[in-house]
């Protein structure tokens, strides 16, 4: 072959390539950190998405991690808090993997610094929450690292470029979007901060000692600003609400469905912010997503990996219409389209 014969051919290869491989890297991956392996369990929260430009999104730690070094976790580049109560936020940590029951998963006491910020640390990463949160989180990291304090991202045109040098903060509010690019990428990854229906005190063993003896008494806790949700826009069109913990609101309708057209929910469940028939309300009537992974139980959904019947998750995927339910079982990933589909590992 001549060399320009040659060179045809290795052309006409790469196109091949370039045109074969993205339908496969397509998609986002979602993977569930949760207290049990190939279980979803009563204190499941932490998920972790992962754009198909590489941007890694770690969502709610929750008392899921064994720790900022959990294997699991890999290179995290924004760490996303809906609210401060210690079960998202991390007062207490993973004992072990699987350990406990998955009713009641083994957990011990994460320090004062909660395991946001331990993780936010160690993986250099962005705090992408309300800027009241983040002030907060941001202090604490400055406690560990003993570094500078935590600042708004540097951008430019209104994008950050991940992964940054040193943690820092999205300085957002409600409504507000920060958006991350990873190198080399085309597309950016933007979310938006939504309304949650909820509370956001927070525990007092990750107050200073001044607060705790002031407030404890009472049995009051400081609120860091208003609880939320999330809207995550992927590079691929998978636009996923992420409701936080949040009873049913009309924002669902006009802001989630309307304005965003989210077409994947990560719904919250738990008997304190919602009923069964509210949680499908929600998606039936409200969000309307095509798909909607369930997590944040507060009860074990699994049993050797399959639903129980008796389950308030099984109560309510009997009650969905039209979205597909996944349940967010602990390290299984789980492949969406840009449609809202799930295409592997469901
Ligand atoms: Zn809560
Ligand atoms: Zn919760």
């Amino acid at each position: 072959m001549t060399w320009e014969k040659n060179m045809k051919t290795a052309s006409a290869a790469l196109a091949i390539a370039l045109v074969t491989v993205p339908a496969f890297a397509q998609n986002v991956k979602i993977t569930p950190l949760g207290s049990h392996e190939g279980e979803l369990c009563a204190n499941d929260r932490a998920t972790l998405f992962e754009d198909p430009t590489g941007v890694r999104i770690l969502y709610d730690v929750g008392h899921n991690l064994t720790g900022a070094d959990d294997p699991r976790l890999g290179d995290i580049h924004l760490v996303l808090l809906s609210h401060v109560h210690g079960d998202h936020i991390g007062d207490q940590k993973l004992k072990a993997p699987g350990a406990g029951t998955c009713t009641n998963s083994g957990r011990v006491p994460a320090g004062p610094h909660s395991m946001t910020a331990e993780v936010a640390a160690a993986k250099n990463a962005v705090l992408v929450m309300t800027t009241d949160m983040g002030s907060f989180i941001g202090a604490k990291i400055r406690t560990i690292t003993g570094g500078k304090p935590i600042t708004p991202c540097p951008q430019s045109a209104g994008v950050t470029n991940v992964p940054v040098a040193t943690s820092c903060r999205s300085n957002t509010h409600l409504g507000g979007a920060f958006i991350a690019r990873a190198p080399n990428a085309s597309q950016s990854v933007e979310i938006t901060i939504v309304y949650a229906s909820h509370a956001n005190n927070v525990p007092l063993s990750l107050l200073s000692e001044a607060q705790r003896a002031n407030l404890g008494s009472d049995g009051a806790s400081l609120v860091i600003g208003p609880p939320t949700g999330y809207v995550i826009k992927f590079t691929n069109g998978l636009t996923a609400y992420l409701s936080g913990d949040t009873g049913i609101h009309t924002e669902m309708k006009t802001v989630v469905n309307e304005y965003h057209k989210a077409n994947l929910a990560v719904l919250n469940l738990g008997p304190s912010a919602g009923t069964v028939m509210s949680g499908a309300y929600a998606m039936n009537e409200l969000v309307r997503p095509a798909s909607v992974i369930l997590t944040h139980p507060n009860e074990a959904v699994t049993e050797g990996g399959v639903l129980r019947p008796a389950s308030r998750a099984a109560a309510l995927i009997k009650q969905l219409k039209s979205a597909t339910p996944h349940l967010a079982i602990s390290g299984r990933t789980m492949e969406f389209d840009g449609t809202g589909k799930c295409v592997a590992g469901c």
